[in-house]
């Protein structure tokens, strides 16, 4: 992409209502505008690191065995009724009438819906064990939306269910989902530590929030130090074995970690001082186990291996898309912007020309550019007509993870300079090496696109 021809209104002042860095380097980099509270646009760039963050989700769920598909938002309050959530659940539901007076909602999660869907479809236990998930816009009319995408009033989640035919099977489903969380949330170049939370109206020990550590975040948190040392990287996870899986969420869960909520003061004692860790957390991602909750009342029934039926055990899991974006950046950030992961970062490369209109550095920013493209990288290339400093002071704000500058005075000896915008080091070498140079960084960084 061409900065002269790209939409990037960024911003020189800095909002004087975003409270929380990541909702003011979102809006001065042009990523969303408010639409109105709580609810936003996502401009180009905001647009393309949102779906980079979908990709990376679709990947690890469809890579764990799980199922991709598509619920609409709006639903109709009788499957709630069903349930008995649509009294329960309050005035965070917004209500909506339809021309024929029949009572809808916009869907702030989809345990109904699916469980209908199951209901109609299923009907042995040959056909588990099943686990569906779908990335979709929810509404959920918060008191108090604040912190930009973080707590939004419309979200993008990711939402899925696992039907299996007893509760040994659905514990497979919740740790193939924790692990495949890991996985995803690394890829994001996040740590998301699972912790302990507490499930609410679910009821039962299983549920796992997934946290990024930051100032700015609700959670007030407690954990062992030596969980932050875990990784799981690119071992091979063999998302079949349930023992292979509970291994791994075994090593993940034993180290002390919890939030306000499940936290036990006398438990924490035992943690050797100098790793107990008081702090602050975003929620990134949660999963649950919550039995028969929904399918008895709704109805959920297979037939089980003795013909009779059985009521299925189910779980739900969720990843917060668009929440994603801000953590991320509350994450990965200095005083002149944004620093992206690699892994999510909306452009790979951008390429600064420092005298625009010169026929040799217009000429060798062109076949940078096209060299970058013909590897299947995405440069973003600055060839506006503007002060060096200024077009600096673009890139350091919208943080791309690597620069190339052009100039002159370095073409004459046949080099140009990459940049790291984490480390701030420089480089100089020919173009050709630069280009290889950034194609190696990025070979496992491969995000597919989906669909
Ligand atoms: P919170 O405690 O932050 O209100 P929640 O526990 O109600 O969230 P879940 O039902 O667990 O949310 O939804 C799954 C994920 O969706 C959360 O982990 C979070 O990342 C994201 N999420 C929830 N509410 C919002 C929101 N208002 N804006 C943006 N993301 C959200
Ligand atoms: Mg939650």
């Amino acid at each position: 992409m061409r900065l002269s021809k790209y939409f990037l209104p960024v911003l020189k002042e800095t909002p004087s209502d975003a409270q929380i860095v990541s909702h003011r380097f979102m809006l001065r980099a042009g990523m969303i505008k408010q639409s109105s509270a709580g609810i936003y646009s996502w401009l180009p760039m905001g647009f393309k690191v949102l779906r980079k963050l979908e990709n990376i989700v679709h990947e690890e769920q469809i890579r764990a065995g799980h199922i991709p598909m598509l619920m609409p938002t709006l639903q109709s309050a009788d499957l709630w009724r069903e349930s008995g959530r649509y009294d329960a659940y309050g005035p965070e539901m917004l209500r909506i009438r339809d021309r024929h007076e029949r009572d809808m909602l916009y869907g702030p999660t989809n345990e109904e819906l699916i469980t209908d869907i199951f209901r109609s479809h299923v009907g042995s236990y040959k056909d588990l064990p099943l686990t569906l998930y779908h990335i979709q816009w929810k509404f959920r009319d918060e008191v108090r939306p604040r912190f930009g995408v973080m707590r939004g009033r419309e979200f993008f989640m990711k939402d899925g269910y696992n039907f299996d035919l007893t509760k040994e099977d659905a514990l497979h489903s919740y740790n193939r989902h924790m692990v495949s969380y890991l996985r995803t949330y690394e890829r994001m170049g996040l740590q998301a530590i699972p912790m302990r939370a507490d499930s609410g109206p679910i009821g039962g020990d299983d549920t796992h929030e997934f946290l990024v550590l930051a100032e700015t975040g609700e959670s007030e948190v407690f954990y062992d130090s030596a969980i932050t040392d875990l990784k799981l990287g690119d071992k091979s996870v063999d998302y079949s074995s349930w023992d292979e899986c509970a291994a791994i969420v075994k090593e993940w869960t034993t180290p002390y970690a919890r939030t306000d909520e499940t936290h036990d003061e006398a438990v924490f004692a035992d943690v050797p001082e100098t790793r107990r860790r008081q702090s602050r957390g975003i929620e990134v991602g949660q999963i649950f186990y919550f039995g028969t909750k929904y399918s008895d009342p709704m109805g959920a029934t297979v037939q089980g291996p003795d013909g009779k039926p059985v009521p299925v055990h189910m779980g739900s899991h969720g990843i917060g898309v668009s929440r994603l974006a801000g953590a991320i950046i509350e994450a990965s950030h200095d005083d002149k912007g944004i620093i992206w992961p690699e892994g999510v970062t909306p452009f790979h490369v951008g390429i600064v020309n420092l005298k625009q209109g010169d026929s040799e550095a217009d000429g060798a920013c062109e076949s940078l550019y096209n060299a970058l493209i013909a590897i299947g990288l995405e440069p973003l290339y600055d060839d506006r007509n503007e002060r060096a400093g200024g077009k600096f002071a673009t890139m350091d704000l919208i943080g791309l993870p690597w620069r190339i500058t052009v100039g002159p005075r370095g073409l004459k000896n046949g080099v140009v300079e990459l940049t790291s915008r984490k480390t701030g080091e420089s480089e100089e070498l020919p173009p050709e090496q630069a280009v290889e140079k950034v194609a190696k960084i990025y070979a496992s960084h491969r995000v597919a696109a989906f669909g």
